[in-house]
């Protein structure tokens, strides 16, 4: 018998793209076979988000398309990820070519739902909770990398923020079982991956249930003692993001200290450099105590990487609290940054509040943000000219057919002349040149 084609597209975060690899494995494992085109599919699932308005438009836009290009043998097409979970019957109005909808909690599930699709039982929709806290094994061909793994530790958010849909779309927090976190790192290990990224909306805020796992790990929380725990594991790399800046205990630091293989990089969303501000989007931190993680990331032994997401025009923002973001950027000089204009998310208590900030405004505040980032990271790009750096090889440059491509323990993208031969080694670059956003090189050893 033929078996369907499935073919997945994912847009949003790291943890859609987890997620999209646990519904291949499913799907694999259940007898679907995997489509690399939404063309040569029978069924075609987007994987949505629904953080910012345009990515969800993006998504539902894709939806048109698909049925437009196929108008003779038109796919099953179902949706999965945060659109689902938050608009769930209704896209079947919005969007009436769509038959499955598949919420956040439902991705173990997906083979059952498409096959009731296919059986022809009308429209198929699943937004119920996941059923156990322990996460399906992913096959190592559905990693969105050979190299790189994404390994969820930690799913939802408690904190909700006033101006984000996350806590609605994904629920509240709950944190996987750290043995299982780390038997899943051992593997990924003897499977051949050189670097795990463990992923989470806060993973900083990761509390299981039990500390099974843990107990022979010292740390001033359970993150910390998770971190700990995987660099034991001897992975070369580990990497780990999003981190809460309530929840950023300076014991992080201490343990990145400790560990070589935990890399020099941290992602600190601050949001704003205002009180006023933070208090209205109701982050729980005051900019001071910001202050504080962060210099304490910049007393580290090693130079750790800092980066974080602003967000501007947010209601009743005036010139003077945007200014006070322009001040703090001073302040932290951040290796990164990524800078989102305020748009309501229906259903968040942001969204009640009368928007003060027109677009020309938000655009120029956002230009004003983007400059003084730029002159910032051109210092911080241009100063590493001359140093060495450690970079794991992820393959042949898109510009270049002459040079690799990868990214330092930093974090930070690099390019040098080499053979795709050298993808998934690690090796030491010396740099040679900088651009605002990358750095090029020549290398000097492989590790
Ligand atoms: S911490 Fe705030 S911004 Fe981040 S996912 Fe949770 S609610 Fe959203």
């Amino acid at each position: 018998m033929k078996k369907t084609r499935v073919y997945l597209e994912t847009f949003g975060c790291q943890m859609n793209v987890a997620d999209s690899e646990r519904a291949a494995s499913a799907l694999h494992a259940a007898g679907f076979d995997l489509a690399d085109s939404s063309e040569a599919a029978e069924v075609v699932i987007i994987n949505t988000c629904s953080v910012r308005e345009k990515a969800e438009q993006k998504a539902i836009r894709r939806i048109g398309d698909i049925n437009r290009g196929r108008p003779d043998d038109a796919p099953i097409i179902g949706v999965m990820g945060c659109v689902a979970q938050l608009e769930g019957e209704l896209l079947f109005e919005s969007a009436p070519s769509v038959r499955v909808v598949i919420g956040t909690g439902a991705t173990e599930r997906i083979p059952q739902l498409l096959r009731r699709a296919e059986e022809g039982l009308g429209r198929v929709i699943d937004l119920g909770e996941r059923r156990s806290e322990t996460f399906e094994d992913i096959a190592p061909s559905e990693r969105h990398s050979k190299h790189v793994a994404f390994v969820p530790i930690i799913e939802g958010c408690n904190k909700f923020c006033t101006y984000c849909i996350v806590p609605y779309s994904r629920g509240r927090e709950r944190s996987r079982p750290a043995n299982e976190i780390i038997g899943e790192v051992r593997k990924l290990l003897a499977q051949g991956f050189r670097e795990i990224q463990l992923i989470g909306q806060n993973v900083n805020s990761y509390r299981p249930k039990s500390e099974v796992g843990l107990e022979k790990f010292s740390g001033a929380t359970p993150f910390s003692k998770l971190l700990r725990a995987v660099a034991s594991t001897g992975m070369p790399r580990v990497k780990f993001t999003t981190s809460f800046p309530r929840d950023f205990h300076a014991d992080i630091v201490k343990a990145i200290d400790e560990n070589e293989n935990l890399c020099n990089w941290v992602h600190l969303p601050v949001q704003s450099g205002n009180d006023r501000i933070l208090r209205a989007m109701r982050r729980g931190y005051r900019v001071e105590d910001y202050i504080r993680r962060v210099d304490a990331v910049k007393n580290a032994r090693r130079r750790i990487a800092l980066t974080s997401d602003v967000i501007i025009g947010f209601p009743g923002e005036s010139e003077e609290e945007f200014k006070d973001t322009l001040q703090l950027l001073e302040r932290c000089r951040f290796d990164g940054l990524y800078i989102f204009k305020y748009s309501a998310r229906r259903g968040t208590p942001a969204a009640k509040l009368s928007e003060t900030v027109d677009e020309s405004e938000k655009t120029r505040r956002f230009l004003a943000l983007e400059e003084l980032q730029m002159t910032i990271q051109r210092k911080i790009y241009d100063d590493l000219v001359g140093a060495y750096v450690e970079v794991l090889v992820e393959g042949q440059s898109a510009r270049s057919a002459a040079d690799v491509t990868g990214h330092t323990s930093c974090n930070k993208v690099i390019n040098f002349r080499g053979s795709p031969g050298l993808a998934g080694k690690i090796v030491n670059v010396r740099v040679t040149g900088s651009k605002s956003h990358s750095l090029y090189g020549e290398v000097s050893n492989v590790l």
